[in-house]
């Protein structure tokens, strides 16, 4: 009966209600109050959207099929592997670089806003390299194979890309006075905001939430993110406030006449886990086995995907450019600003 009670556990688990279920079996409802139990509420908000908008799929006879057993597959997988990398990585960073840095914030409404301007900014370097250099591409692009959006995609996670990010994130964070405390709250939320984002057609259709959307990064922000469309590639790095986009100018907006095309741009199987968890590793395995000289096959770890040492280059920045140069007067399509 082991088996029962595991599966049961990783239910549990799953829905993140272990801690409110406590909560109500103590009879303690007070507790629901306290910092720990408004988390314990918030926390099981994803996988019960997840659920709610399967069944959606369902009853839209849209089910998405694909994408969820994939990303399933990749759930599974990644609870068996590395699931306390990243946790380690936090503790280690905060512990080397927490001396050194120059100044702590306090847990007051202002460091918090200053906290999570800070954090977008690792968030963006972190993302941003993610898609242009192509070794952290290998690391993050499982989370771009699905060719459909919804919530699942949230777990579509090469394993090494959490300690990765957290890497980063982490460190920019840390050096720059953000304490531990400020920082594990500003994860969460971002962790719950950076979850929804991924939420599909199926449960909300038109997700650009009107004036919000000037302000905050919606889920429509982070379709055309996900999207392979030559306009969209390579846009949309922030995960809620989309400032350090603007700064850098990578932001875009859904247009309405460019239907959004899910999914990466090399020729794959989005539906074979092996594919979308290792395909990408596979094929610069491939491409540094043929350039020619130790130069070449440096570059093409560092450099964006779509770098080729023939000089055919094939990168997002490009791709786009070209396109910006065929619409030039024939399109209504808005250059970003
Ligand atoms: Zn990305
Ligand atoms: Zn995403």
């Amino acid at each position: 009966m082991e088996i029962l009670e595991t599966i049961y556990d990783e239910i549990i688990g799953f829905l993140g209600i272990a801690q409110a279920w406590e909560i109500l079996q103590s009879g303690d409802f007070s507790a629901f109050r306290t910092y720990d139990g408004i988390v314990a509420l918030i926390y099981p908000l994803i996988p019960f959207l997840v659920l709610l908008e399967l069944t959606m799929g369902l009853l839209y006879k849209k089910p998405q099929t694909k994408v969820y057993k994939v990303n399933f597959l990749i759930y599974i997988f990644n609870r068996f592997v590395g699931r306390f990398i990243s946790i380690a990585m936090i503790t280690w960073i905060i512990g080397l670089l927490q001396p050194i840095a120059p100044f702590q914030t306090s847990l007051t409404w202002y460091w918090f806003i200053y906290g999570y301007i800070v954090w977008e900014f690792g968030h963006f370097l972190y993302h941003y390299w993610g898609h242009k250099v192509r070794l952290f591409w290998c690391l993050h692009s499982t989370h771009h194979a699905p060719e459909d959006m919804n919530l699942s995609v949230t777990y579509a996670h090469f394993f090494l890309e959490g300690p990765y990010a957290d890497t980063i994130r982490t460190t920019v964070c840390i050096l720059l006075g953000v304490q531990p405390e400020l920082l594990f709250l500003i994860m969460f939320i971002d962790g719950t905001w950076g979850a929804f984002i991924h939420v599909g057609e199926n449960l909300i259709k038109d997700a650009r939430f009107g004036i919000v959307g000037k302000y905050i990064l919606t889920p429509s922000h982070h379709r055309v993110h996900h999207a392979r469309n030559p306009l969209y590639m390579d846009t949309n790095f922030c995960n809620l406030l989309n400032i350090w986009d603007r700064v850098f100018g990578t932001y875009q907006e859904e247009q309405k006449e460019i239907k959004i095309e899910y999914g990466i741009t090399r020729q794959m199987d989005s539906g074979n886990f092996l594919d979308v968890y290792f395909g990408e590793i596979v094929a610069l395995a491939k491409d540094v086995v043929k350039a020619p000289g130790i130069v070449n096959k440096i570059k093409y770890i560092f450099m964006p995907p779509g770098w080729s040492h023939l000089g055919k280059h094939e990168t997002a920045k490009l791709v786009r450019e070209q396109y910006f140069k065929e619409m030039d007067g024939k399109a209504k399509v808005v250059k970003p600003t």
